[in-house]
């Protein structure tokens, strides 16, 4: 097994070093021989030269357009970021806004999560959207044509959404050093495996959301979260799906 590791942390060096990442290849060959040299190249979110899982919960929150920022905070408003979220450059912004069904059902105080997009999308866990009384599609984020609209209320405006009510499918969001270790691709589906006493779940279809930069980390939703009491887990494996699984 570790032989394994270290075959995978010696090919993310490789590839970095073709990417031009390193001064020159010859400095990765003599960096593989030294663990201490290895950490300094260590991918995104990586501990102790392998991949660190965490698993987070996405509770519903909203993301906006420049535009729509300015509509609902007033003109030149932009997002202040409040948290940081575990992957860089995201974060829970400090502005809220009340997302509007129909029938005047509504949800007051929905975080929004920066930085801002091309569209804005309101991502819901399916509790959520029953007591809305919008039928929200799982979608992958930014996958939101045709997916039902909702209006959205902040302190100095209005915005009428035509699409963009979701849920979002679970993912897994990765690098692609985090992808060559657990054998799995962009687009892959794999395994998420919650161990809590008396309240085991194994979720299926989380899709592998792989690129340059991303830190190994599960996105559910709150419905999710609960049906697996993720906070009580004892015990949390990622793997993948077990018909492909040459571990087997
Ligand atoms: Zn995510």
């Amino acid at each position: 097994m570790t032989q394994t590791i270290d075959r995978v942390r010696i090919e993310t060096l490789v590839r970095e070093a073709i990417r031009g990442s390193l001064k020159s290849a010859a400095s990765a060959s003599a960096a593989a021989g030294q663990s201490n040299a290895m950490s300094a190249f260590s991918p995104p979110g990586w501990v102790d030269g392998k991949p660190n899982l965490r698993v987070s919960i996405s509770a519903r929150h909203v993301h906006l357009t420049d535009e729509h920022v300015e509509v609902l905070f007033g003109a030149g408003s932009t997002l202040e970021p409040d948290k940081a979220l575990y992957q860089d450059g995201f974060y829970a912004a400090k502005q809220t806004v009340m997302v509007v069904g129909p029938r005047r059902r509504m949800l007051p105080n929905v975080r929004v999560l920066g930085p801002t997009r091309d569209f804005s999308q309101v991502e819901l866990a399916l509790t959520d959207s029953i007591s809305l009384g919008i039928d929200a599609p799982i979608r992958h984020s930014g996958h939101i044509h045709g997916s039902p609209g909702c209006v959205l209320v902040g302190p100095k405006g209005t915005v009428q959404l035509d699409q963009g009510v979701i849920r979002a499918a679970r993912h897994v969001h990765m690098n692609f050093a985090d992808a060559d270790y657990y054998g799995v691709k962009n687009s892959d589906k794999m395994q998420l495996v919650v161990r809590s006493k008396e309240c085991n779940v194994v979720f299926e279809d989380v899709l592998v959301r792989a690129d340059e930069k991303a830190k190994l980390e599960v996105h559910i939703d709150t419905d999710e979260g609960n049906a697996c009491n993720l906070e009580a887990a004892s015990e949390i494996i990622l793997r993948k799906n077990e018909c492909n699984c040459k571990d087997h």
